[in-house]
């Protein structure tokens, strides 16, 4: 357990691929953080360059406030579970889980004891004596990160380690990784690009694109406030809808216009924009989640005055809501509704919205203005 720090952490490829641009994060002592953002963004290389395994081009990293840029990995103090499991196949259970105690030397009493330890908490107790290759994909995870947690680290890393299984095992592995955390308390770094196991799992969530750091924050205010286009589009699902809109000023009131419709903006947001310099006729993006459109009786009587309306092209049934996507004036826009919608792809309809939840981004920076 431990304080991380990363200050103005770069990475540059031998080839001169420049893979992290200053990348800086104040890890606390058993905080839960996750690194997010599509794949080739820079989560594994930051993941590897925090556990030794590539080198630092810049910058700093500090563990407890000492600087361990140039520590052998082993000296870091750091255990790292990989996507591939990485097990040895011609040992068994407990062989794999003692062995980064007996390269450290460890008494065998002490060894023991870790390994019992560990069994008990990932409930690998009755397979201690079986070999990889007799396990299922989540017992390997299991066994994959006892080997981790043995060494009793300073910092956890995991590196996708759920990909290879199935979507139900990741639903079950997830919560043992949270239950996992809860248990050892200990700082724990995971590498995903899964934003639900970001979501689920993450005190704090790194949002990554193109080598450099989008957003960091909280699950909840990622997805209330998030800092811009990029990441108002990849937290949530299905994703924001995004429309080209120009802001129209009348009669002392603020509205953006989508083709035709003219969406008028609660008092707050106008001043927030009319502060930022943004007036009558500047073209913005305005973006609103799917489960923010609603087409229910109650919703429509609500919100009559903020309404569209369009022509249902898609319908799917996921059980605890049904997702529209709907064509609005040429936009395509998806709606996430109540199951038991009667709407069916070819039927008008409408939507209302709360205009409070709107969001306006800058064409030019893709920041979020609001
Ligand atoms: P994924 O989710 O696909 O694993 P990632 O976000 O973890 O992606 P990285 O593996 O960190 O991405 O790679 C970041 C970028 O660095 C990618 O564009 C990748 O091609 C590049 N890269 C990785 N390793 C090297 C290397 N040894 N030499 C040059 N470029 C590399």
């Amino acid at each position: 357990m431990s304080d991380l720090n990363l200050k103005h952490i770069n990475k540059t490829y031998p080839n001169g691929f420049v893979a992290v641009k200053d990348f800086n994060l104040d890890i606390k002592d058993g905080e839960f953080v996750i690194f997010v953002g599509p794949s080739g963004c820079g989560k594994s290389t930051t993941l590897r360059m925090i556990a030794g395994l590539e080198d630092i081009s810049g910058g700093d990293l500090m563990i407890d406030g000492k600087r361990v840029n140039d520590e052998e990995p082993k000296d870091r103090d750091i255990a790292m579970v990989f996507q591939s499991y990485a097990l040895y196949p011609h040992m068994t259970v407990r062989q794999n889980m003692e062995f980064p105690l007996k390269i450290a030397k460890l008494p065998q009493s002490e060894i023991d004891q870790r390994v019992d330890e560990a069994a008990k908490t990932l409930g690998l107790e009755s397979l201690l004596d079986r070999k990889p290759k007799a396990l299922s994909g989540g017992q390997r995870q299991r066994v994959a990160m006892g080997r981790a947690i043995v060494r009793h680290p300073k910092v956890l890393l995991m590196d996708e380690p759920l990909s290879n299984l199935d979507a139900k095992l990741r639903g079950q592995m997830r919560v043992e990784i949270s239950r996992l955390h809860e248990k050892l308390n200990s700082t724990i770094i995971y590498v995903t690009h899964d934003q639900t196991e970001a979501m689920t799992l993450g005190d704090r969530i790194v949002v990554m694109s193109d080598g450099e750091v989008q957003q960091i924050d909280t699950p909840q205010n990622l997805y209330d406030s998030p800092a811009n286009k990029f990441v108002a589009g990849f937290i949530g699902a299905p994703q924001m809808n995004f429309m080209d809109a120009t802001i129209t000023e009348k009669n002392g009131e603020m509205f953006v216009k989508v083709s035709d419709h003219l969406v008028k903006l609660p008092k707050e947001k106008a001043d927030i924009l009319r502060k930022k310099g943004f007036g009558d006729g500047r073209d913005v993006t305005i973006g609103i989640r799917p489960e923010d459109l609603w087409d229910s009786p109650e919703m429509l009587e609500k919100f009559k005055d903020s309404t569209v309306h369009g022509t249902v092209e898609v319908y799917e049934m996921l059980g605890s809501t049904s997702n529209l996507y709907v064509d609005i004036d040429g936009h395509q826009v998806t709606a996430t509704v109540e199951p038991d919608t009667k709407k069916r792809v070819g039927d008008t309809v409408t939507l209302a919205f709360d205009n409070n939840k709107i969001h306006v981004f800058d064409n030019d920076t893709n920041e979020n203005l609001l």
